[in-house]
């Protein structure tokens, strides 16, 4: 068959001209490979950690408080459920295995006292592949309250979806409030719209209390808003207290739960969605683009994640002393920035905090930095300290705000440590300097810098 006529991306085709990419169209001279991508760059977390391994390379002491993946290892039970399971080959269900679907259910019922069953359930490659689905499927508005984690605008971006930001305030812990989302809905009653709650949060480490989401609640039911209650980091809440969403609007809300934060196992790929009946169409339109996709989620995998869900003692344990940790550690932090003039609520779960700057605003105006993209680069310039500036998380420029990420220690060791210590011990100040000196490092490096 004659070959068909080559052009360079980016011209016209004649009708019935046959596009095909040759290598010297791909790589011919003036040929722009980006103008078929929707207008998007590198996520500012890869950025900054490739930043920071340039810097790395010349020699020079980082830091690195920028990328947001648990320091602990997978529960044994867990990595042992997937050496197991290592000779499954099989293409699974697009819904997910069944076996699996069945103790994420009873994860939900036994945790949140909540009532799923295996058919409300849809696994997937990380609930951020999940997350997109959604979106691609539900022809609505995306309600955001920032300061949120970087990647739901973007996805929303790709998908050619409206975002609504809604900027939330320090004095109330960085939370949405009921009236926010009630005034929004009122401005075009009956308009399709996701909103997104994150809780405990990335990037701030706050939560809502279960009073918070049962009047956020009400005004999603009142104005039929569907919640997507991104729960990633609800089993590590300080105190194991996570309250969901759900508890209150079963009927409109769908969790967002995986493996990737409190089991340590980001890279495994494993997401969970639990839906309420109401909205199994959803699932359905999900489960249809999915099977036309990434057809389903690798099988060992999904056969391991089966002993993460279920009960079990160990990983109770684990979970306890990994959260024991966090919870030391995430309040010193906070209470060093303090020390020096910054602000940052009290965190009570997950491994972030999101200081904000701005009582040194003079200070730090005086040697130029006026944005929190500036305060970024000049931290890890100078102080050799790495972390996302508040921009990337949907904050206006000049607001000094910054996600820190308390992760750069050796989760391994430091748990092998707390298991040795009497069950009811606390973690005090000499553990964290012993097995957590990453973070304490780097943020009196930061304070001292910023005290400068
Ligand atoms: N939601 C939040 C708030 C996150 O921080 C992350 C990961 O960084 C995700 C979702 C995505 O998690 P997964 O690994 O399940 O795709």
């Amino acid at each position: 068959m004659a070959r068909a006529m080559v052009r360079p991306l980016g011209s016209a085709y004649e009708a019935g001209e046959i596009p095909i990419m040759s290598e010297e169209s791909l790589n011919g001279p003036g040929v722009n490979l980006n103008l078929r991508v929707r207008g998007l760059g590198k996520s500012p977390t890869v950025a900054i950690n490739e930043h920071s391994d340039r810097l790395r390379a010349e020699g020079r002491e980082v830091w690195k408080l920028g990328l947001g993946q648990s320091p602990f290892p997978v529960p044994r039970a867990v990595v042992n459920a997937l050496k197991e399971n290592a000779h499954q080959k099989d293409y699974l269900a697009v819904q997910g295995l069944l076996q699996l679907r069945e103790a994420v259910a009873g994860y939900h019922q036994r945790k949140h006292g909540v009532n799923v069953s295996a058919d409300d359930v849809l696994i997937g490659p990380g609930s951020k592949e999940l997350m997109f689905l959604l979106q691609l499927v539900y022809y609505g508005d995306l309600v955001i309250p920032t300061p949120s984690w970087v990647s739901y605008a973007p996805q929303a971006q790709i998908i050619g979806r409206q975002v609504r930001m809604l900027p939330t305030r320090a004095e109330n812990d960085w939370l949405l409030t009921p009236d926010q989302l009630d005034e929004l809905c009122h401005e075009d009653t009956g308009r399709p719209r996701i909103v997104v709650l994150n809780y405990p949060s990335n990037p701030t480490g706050g939560t809502y209390e279960g009073e918070e989401l049962a009047a956020l609640a009400q005004v999603a039911r009142r104005h039929g808003v569907i919640v997507l209650s991104d729960e990633i980091y609800g089993e590590l809440n300080f105190k194991g207290e996570h309250v969901s969403i759900e508890r209150f609007y079963p009927e409109g809300t769908i969790v967002a739960s995986g493996l990737s934060k409190w089991c340590g196992a980001g890279g495994w790929r494993l997401g969970t969605f639990a839906f309420p009946r109401q909205l199994h169409w959803l699932l359905e339109a999900m489960s249809a683009v999915a099977s036309e996709t990434f057809t389903s989620t690798s099988a060992p995998i999904q056969y391991a994640a089966v002993a993460a869900f279920e009960p079990n003692i160990e990983i109770e344990r684990y979970l306890w002393r990994t959260r024991h940790i966090l919870r030391a550690l995430g309040p010193e932090l906070a209470r060093r920035l303090r020390a020096v003039g910054v602000e940052v609520i009290e965190p009570v779960g997950g491994f972030y905090l999101f200081p904000d700057f701005s009582p040194l605003r003079e200070k730090l105006a005086a040697r130029g930095i006026t944005t929190s993209e500036k305060l970024a680069n000049r931290a890890l310039e100078e102080a050799g300290v790495a972390f996302l500036p508040g921009t990337h998380f949907g904050r206006p420029r000049e607001e000094l705000t910054a996600r820190l990420a308390y992760v750069n220690f050796d989760g391994a060791t430091a748990l092998a440590a707390a298991e040795q210590q009497p069950a009811d011990a606390e973690i005090d100040l000499a553990f964290l300097k012993r097995y957590c000196e990453g973070p304490l490092t780097a943020v009196d490096r930061l304070c001292e810098w910023v005290a400068r």
